[in-house]
């Protein structure tokens, strides 16, 4: 038996990259895993087969996030997988994970890009948890993907870095406000970590090499060295750790 067996998780952006790791190693712990996608179908409905292949269970869940309506459209997918499988609504372990990045310094800013980022990493991160918490109940536990840039300055992407700051501090503020009810609220900082949001920055080997030296082991992150740490702060293991912001860049900016 695997530590989330018996669990329902839920991952945001689980169709690629970190999203995807995760799921993955949800699915290997005994979770039932729903992986939410905005677009990518096929590949959200490969990682459903991963998981299955690996003697798991997961099913696909769409909504576009950042619009009117996207906590609704997600948990009605959710409840109705669920349904389908005989459970009424919940939810035990919640990763938000989807984000959209910009790069942008202060002067390239525009105000649809500010709407953008704030719309999908704010606004929609505090509706789907709200959601998610009405399924909620005790030993549940919310894990937030932010980033290494809320405590090292990255100005090529100013609104973004904003973003993952207010994800921070509502991870400080829900872990006092769901304590009583047995929930904890993690946060976990990727540094540099090979996905699609920087495959711009490592085309070139000069480019790649200077990401990779931006960690202490000298390589760039893996989707799986993120997903380890969610895997600890989803499991039992962690019932008496909240509202921690867990570095997660490889000992980046040592
Ligand atoms: P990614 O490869 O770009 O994947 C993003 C995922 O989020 C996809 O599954 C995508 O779904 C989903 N998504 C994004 N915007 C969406 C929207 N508006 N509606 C619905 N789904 C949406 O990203 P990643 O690099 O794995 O990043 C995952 C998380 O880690 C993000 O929170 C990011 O800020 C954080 N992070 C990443 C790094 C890094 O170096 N990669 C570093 C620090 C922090 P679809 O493709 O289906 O639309």
């Amino acid at each position: 038996m695997g530590a989330l067996a018996g669990r329902v998780a839920l991952v945001t952006g689980g169709s690629r990259g970190i999203g995807r790791g995760i799921a993955l190693r949800l699915g290997r712990d005994g979770a039932l895993v729903g992986v939410h996608y905005g677009s990518s179908k096929e590949a959200a409905e490969e990682v459903v087969a991963e998981v299955r292949a690996e003697g798991g269970e997961a099913f696909a869940v769409r909504a576009e996030l950042g619009v009117p309506g996207d906590a609704a459209e997600l948990f009605g997918g959710v409840d109705e997988e669920l349904r389908l499988r005989g459970l009424e609504p919940r939810l035990d372990v919640l990763v938000n994970n989807a984000a959209t990045s910009g790069s942008a310094r202060i002067d390239e800013v525009t105000p649809e890009l500010v709407d953008r980022i704030c719309a999908v990493n704010v606004k929609s991160l505090v509706l789907v948890v709200q959601e998610a918490l009405r399924r909620m109940g005790e030993g549940g536990r919310v894990v937030n993907i932010s980033s290494a840039v809320t405590r090292m300055a990255y100005p090529e992407s100013v609104v973004y870095s904003m973003s993952k700051g207010a994800m921070d501090t509502m991870t400080l503020a829900l872990a006092k406000e769901l304590g009583p009810r047995g929930i904890t609220v993690n946060a976990v900082s990727p540094g540099f970590i090979a996905t699609d949001m920087n495959a711009k920055l490592r085309t070139t080997e000069e480019g790649a090499a200077r990401l990779a030296s931006m960690s202490a082991f000298g390589r760039i992150g893996q989707p799986a060295d993120i997903a380890d740490v969610v895997a600890f702060l989803a499991s039992g293991d962690s019932r008496w750790v909240t509202g921690q912001l867990i570095d997660g860049s490889g000992g980046s900016g040592l």
